[in-house]
């Protein structure tokens, strides 16, 4: 009967995520066989761990564990890293690019950093929401340096092989840890990770070879869209280190206010108001709709709430479907003043309704 992953850990059921982190990183650095070469059973108690870790450190195996237990992972088909040997468990854990050593003890990082993602707000109407619409958008971002091209060189000089990692970009750094000495490899520290350096450096960046810019982008807003959607742009953010890609620019569309619409969903709703004389004996009201002004019949007898509905004046879907339906409200409104005469006819009729 393999034990409990919360005993393992020595973590209540309740714990967070970090709680799970932290725990695991002291029992890491209690048993693992580098380090702790007394314990005969370290080895295996350290496997024990890892693939408590394993299983608690990742939402969907955790709920699974909670609900079904061992048995619910193994019938969802899961096995433990560590069933094989210290060498592969090490490994798995340890090696590879987004090592959980690198989680754990940080400061593992390989290679040029990537480039960050950028988030650009814009504001459209709902008019634009209608046909969709082209927008350029402007903003400021690590980008290559113009005048180097991105090699951190000024134009024309040398630029001669990295002496530190020998033209690699990489190099093995001893660290020391938790565990001991751990040998790493890592970006080169001479170079950061190019292999190659400039003899002088670039004039207008000084050597990175990137530098912020202002950059504009044509962004096309489909018809459709919704308040708080995003539009990405695949490698239109910054710029990453050298041999890295960019990150992505990211398109809030805030839709503005319409003081004559209301929207909800594909559908828009306008509300008119109708003399309360109209409600009784019917007429027509103009109202406004995305494709103009539209003469909207008014029922007689409507009542306040009353919903004329227009048929395709509403608004698309993002999927290019056929158009919503624009709902028209009638709001009776009743005069607050009468002259004389008009007084009078007010009473005739309500005599004639039968006064109650
Ligand atoms: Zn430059
Ligand atoms: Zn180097």
């Amino acid at each position: 009967m393999p034990r409990d992953y919360y005993e393992v850990l020595g973590v209540d059921r309740q714990s967070s995520e970090s709680e799970i982190k932290k725990a695991f990183r002291r029992l890491a650095r209690d048993l693992h066989p580098d380090v702790n070469r007394h314990d005969p059973d370290a080895e295996s108690k350290f496997k024990q761990a890892a693939e408590a870790y394993e299983v608690l450190s990742d939402p969907d195996r955790r709920r699974t564990y909670d609900a079904f237990g061992h048995e619910g992972l193994r019938t969802g088909g899961w096995s433990p890293h560590t069933a094989g040997s210290m060498e592969d468990v090490l490994s798995s854990f340890f090696g590879g690019s987004d090592s959980l050593f690198a989680d754990l003890f940080g400061g593992g990082r390989r290679g040029p950093a990537p480039g960050g993602d950028i988030g650009v707000e814009i504001e459209i109407t709902l008019a634009e929401v209608l046909t969709g619409v082209a927008r350029e958008v402007r903003f400021e971002a690590v980008s290559v340096c113009e005048r180097c091209r991105g090699n951190g060189a000024e134009p024309g000089t040398p630029i001669r092989t990295c002496e530190t990692c020998g033209g690699a970009g990489r190099v093995q750094q001893v660290r020391r840890t938790a565990f001991g000495q751990v040998v790493q490899t890592g970006a080169c520290p001479a170079c950061g990770g190019e292999g190659r350096l400039a003899e002088q450096p670039c004039e207008r960046c000084d050597g990175p070879g990137r530098e912020i810019r202002a950059r504009t982008w044509d962004v096309d807003v489909p018809a459709g869209i919704e308040s708080g959607q995003r539009i990405r742009i695949s490698g239109a953010g910054h710029a990453g280190e050298s041999g890295a890609p960019p990150g992505d620019l990211y398109v809030v569309v805030a839709v503005a206010e319409d003081e004559r619409f209301e929207r909800r969903g594909q559908d828009l709703v306008t509300v008119v108001h109708v003399p309360a004389t109209m409600a009784m004996i019917g007429g027509r009201v103009t109202a406004p709709t995305l494709d103009g002004d539209r003469e909207v019949a008014i029922p007689a007898g409507a009542q306040s709430g009353h919903a004329v509905t227009l048929d395709g004046l509403g608004l698309p879907s993002l999927r290019g479907t056929k158009r919503g339906a624009e709902h028209v409200l009638v709001d009776v409104v009743v005069p607050r003043k009468l002259s004389r005469e008009q007084r009078k006819l007010a009473e005739q009729l309500h005599d004639s309704l039968g006064g109650d």
